[in-house]
């Protein structure tokens, strides 16, 4: 997605420059988030999620090199090596291998069954699974973790959710309340939800058998979805002589410490002037902001990325928005019900929301994202209230 916005925003700024889009998957670049959800379902197909048709990149002079990944970077002489051994010489270069995930360090975790998901071609995996019906045991309760064991109970499967923090999406929404109206829709709709657990081993005879908890227990499972979190795609960067932390280290116009190298989305860490340090961000929305500013900037053209965080997501058909940072707060205020699922949950710190949390609330999202977005002072009581609407707060 970053490397499609770049080369857009190259061209929209008048760049002439020969682009080479190199890809290590087969396929034209495609959206995620359906991944997780409408593909998984087996409503929509990979083509579906494609962000652009082949003629988008003939249009734009832009030459496709699909199926081989970055093997290595020769920064000195400006060569790009690629693992079928071919090397690709360039003046300037984006940075936008994202992430892959996290794996589980625990014995089994090679097992047949168990599974992640990045990719289309992963998500078919999965989905093949899942339509055979079974015990499916999801480890990790993130956004992936939750949009799958939804998909999978939904489908009619046995789903055991294993979390190592206390509530589900822990580091992403502040205070146990919230994220523990999640965890009751998952579990209203018959999922096991395991919270403040962690897995010490799978076991099974070439394919797994079952999950062996830190409290000893043994959860029986068909398929396990390993869905803790990504790392950075970028060991390929590592002795390349370009900065790199937890993500490619870059300024607030996305440049490395090497000139004529840039980084966006996932893979990239980005001084925030407004935070004042680097923040590596895992988002679609950021990914896009960051390759098309890469783009202009590459292009010659001054820019800096315009990002406020936040994710949707739909689980059993709840529709749910986290906005600007919901993590660190230090007072949550809620806005509706939370046993009825349909709320705003305001996080506050030094006086003014800084994030919120949206269930089934289509009508106020707006107003919540002025509210997160002016960071003024609000009078909480009136936020609050239910009878009162939410404009009037703005
Ligand atoms: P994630 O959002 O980072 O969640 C991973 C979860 O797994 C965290 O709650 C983490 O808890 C927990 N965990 C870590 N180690 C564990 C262990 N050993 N046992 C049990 N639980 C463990 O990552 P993800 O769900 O894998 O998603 C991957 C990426 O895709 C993320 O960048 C995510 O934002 C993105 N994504 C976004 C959307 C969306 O926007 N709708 C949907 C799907 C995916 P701790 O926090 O305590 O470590």
């Amino acid at each position: 997605l970053a490397a499609v916005r770049a080369v857009e925003a190259l061209r929209e700024s008048g760049s002439s420059a020969s682009i080479v889009m190199i890809g290590a998957e087969r396929v034209l670049p495609y959206d995620r988030p359906p991944l997780s959800k409408e593909l998984l379902r087996g409503e929509t197909t990979i083509d579906d999620a494609r962000i652009h048709d082949e003629r988008f990149f003939r249009d734009h002079d832009v030459e496709l090199v699909l199926g081989a990944a970055a093997r290595q970077l020769h920064t000195a002489v400006r060569v790009l090596e690629l693992d079928d051994g071919r090397r690709i010489a360039f003046d300037e270069l984006l940075v936008a291998t994202g992430a892959a995930p996290r794996r589980l360090p625990v014995k089994g975790a090679d097992l047949d069954g168990v599974l992640t998901l990045r990719t289309g071609a992963d998500a078919l995996r999965l989905r093949a699974e899942l339509m055979r019906g079974g015990r499916v045991v999801v480890i990790g309760g993130g956004l992936i973790g939750l949009e799958v064991a939804a998909v999978a109970r939904a489908a009619g499967n046995d789903v055991t959710v294993i979390e190592a923090a206390r509530q589900p999406l822990a580091r992403l929404l502040h205070g146990e309340a919230v994220a523990g109206a999640i965890a009751a829709l998952h579990r209203d709709h018959g999922t096991i939800v395991r919270t403040s657990t962690t897995v010490t081993e799978l076991r099974g005879r070439g394919r797994v058998e079952e999950v062996v908890l830190s409290t000893g227990e043994r959860v029986p499972a068909d398929v396990v979805l390993v869905a803790i979190g990504v790392v950075p795609a970028i060991e390929w960067l590592i002795g390349s002589g370009v900065h790199l932390d937890d993500g490619v280290l870059t300024d607030a116009s996305l440049q490395t410490n090497v000139p004529g190298i840039y980084a966006a989305g996932d893979a990239a860490r980005a001084f925030q002037p407004e935070l004042r340090r680097h923040v590596r961000f895992e988002q679609y929305a950021s990914a896009s902001e960051q390759g098309g500013v890469a783009g202009r900037v590459m292009a010659g053209r001054k820019a800096i990325p315009a990002i406020t965080p936040g994710a949707g997501t739909e689980q059993f058909g709840v529709r749910m928005q986290i906005v600007g940072q919901a993590g660190a707060a230090e007072r949550v205020l809620v806005r509706g019900s939370l046993e009825d699922r349909s709320f705003a949950a305001f996080f506050v710190a030094g006086g003014c929301v800084r994030g919120a949390f949206v269930m089934n609330r289509p009508r106020e999202l707006p107003s919540v994202r002025k509210l997160v977005a002016r960071r003024v002072r609000v009078d909480e009581r009136r936020i609050v209230d239910d009878g009162e609407p939410l404009a009037l707060s703005v």
